[in-house]
């Protein structure tokens, strides 16, 4: 006998990537930003005062509204705030989605959205990219009341043009949410999607580019009829005062956020250079992390061992994934670390008495 739904029961929950409380560790396994956030958040939280504290907080965080409608070329009424982006996940899933509403999305993609479909009891119908990442045709055949696109993709750091995605949008006649998490870290993005497009919501979060995970700020970006159905769905103070502020001071200041998600960008490229040096496959990302391919190895075996370095990154045991490490992009010294250190596991083990799956993957 259980309490629960029985879609909760057959729910396995979202499992996060860990986060260790040490701090003499190389921790490349979140997608966190290396970077802290602008000094003006600092300064925003300093402001702060117990009135703000003691009261509600604006339940649409108009300020951060403003500007991010400035920052998009949108208005005000096509932003909503949320509690991370995951806020505007479970939103869309709660709004769209029901028993005999599915949802759709390629994949592998992010392991949120299964979790998601299982908790609202909707079907997911799982569209498999091709090995190059291009997005499935069958996307547009689904019938879904809501499709999903990953762009950039999460774990491979690929990229669907704007183009595709707009086509996409026309011809589906349920809703496409592009989740932009990555986007910062991208050279496009489809917020000017929702211009011509009334079925198209963006999510973006304040978590990678801004450097902000710790204080859970997302947004979606669509046209206003859209927002206003979503505000109804959505916590009545689903932001809270210290969130609203320090993400309007973030998002303010572009200069310095432009000058961070650079840096990222140009020690992604080096990364990846250094790893295909060292013989994995990697393909192009557009993202703040690289999905490198382990060939005559184990990536189950090397994560382990990079985990004996204190250097974490993710492994998934999944298929399609079992072969890959998927490494966040850190600071130059971090990036530096983690390339010696496999260099070192790789040269430990000769490729003849370490061939693919012999040994135990370690779950993440
Ligand atoms: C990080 C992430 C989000 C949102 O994260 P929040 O921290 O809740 O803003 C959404 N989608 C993907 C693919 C992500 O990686």
């Amino acid at each position: 006998m259980s309490y629960f739904r029985k879609n909760i029961d057959k729910a396995k929950g979202y499992e996060p990537g860990f986060q260790p409380k040490r701090a003499d560790i190389v921790k490349l396994n979140t997608n966190e930003n290396p970077y802290p956030p602008s000094p003006r958040v600092i300064e925003a939280l300093s402001r702060m005062g117990a009135d703000q504290f003691r009261r509600y907080p604006d339940p649409m965080g108009e300020e951060f509204r403003q500007v991010a409608a400035v920052v998009h070329g949108v208005r005000a009424e096509n932003i909503m705030c949320c509690n991370g982006g995951d806020d505007l996940l479970n939103i869309a899933f709660r709004a769209f989605c029901d028993e005999s509403r599915p949802v759709a999305y390629p994949v592998p993609t992010y392991s949120l959205y299964p979790v998601l479909a299982k908790l609202q009891n909707c079907r997911a119908i799982e569209v498999p990219f091709d090995g190059e990442f291009n997005l499935p045709v069958k996307l547009t055949k689904t019938r879904a009341a809501l499709t999903i696109v990953c762009n950039p993709n999460a774990p491979s750091g690929s990229f669907v043009s704007v183009g595709e995605l707009a086509s996409l949008a026309d011809e589906l006649s349920g809703v496409l949410l592009i989740d932009e998490a990555y986007v910062d870290f991208a050279d496009e993005n489809c917020a000017g999607l929702i211009k011509d497009l009334d079925n198209v919501v963006v999510l973006r979060s304040m978590s990678k580019g801004y450097g902000l995970a710790g204080i859970r700020f997302g947004y979606a970006i669509a046209q206003a009829d859209l927002i206003a159905g979503l505000m109804k769905v959505k916590d009545s103070y689903n932001v809270d005062a210290v969130a609203i502020a320090l993400a309007t001071a973030a998002i303010k200041d572009q200069e310095y956020f432009r000058q961070t998600t650079a840096k990222v960008k140009e020690a992604r490229e080096l990364l990846v250079e250094q790893l295909r040096i060292l013989k994995f496959i990697v393909p192009k990302s557009h993202a703040n992390f690289v999905l490198a391919e382990c060939r005559n190895c184990d990536a189950g075996t090397i994560y382990g061992k990079l985990l004996q370095r204190n250097i974490y990154v993710r492994y998934f045991d999944l298929p399609g994934l079992s072969d890959r490490l998927r490494i966040t992009v850190g600071t130059s010294e971090q990036n530096d670390r983690v390339v010696l250190a496999l260099k070192e596991i790789l040269s430990e083990q000769e490729p003849e008495q370490a061939p693919k799956g012999q040994s135990q993957p370690v779950a993440d």
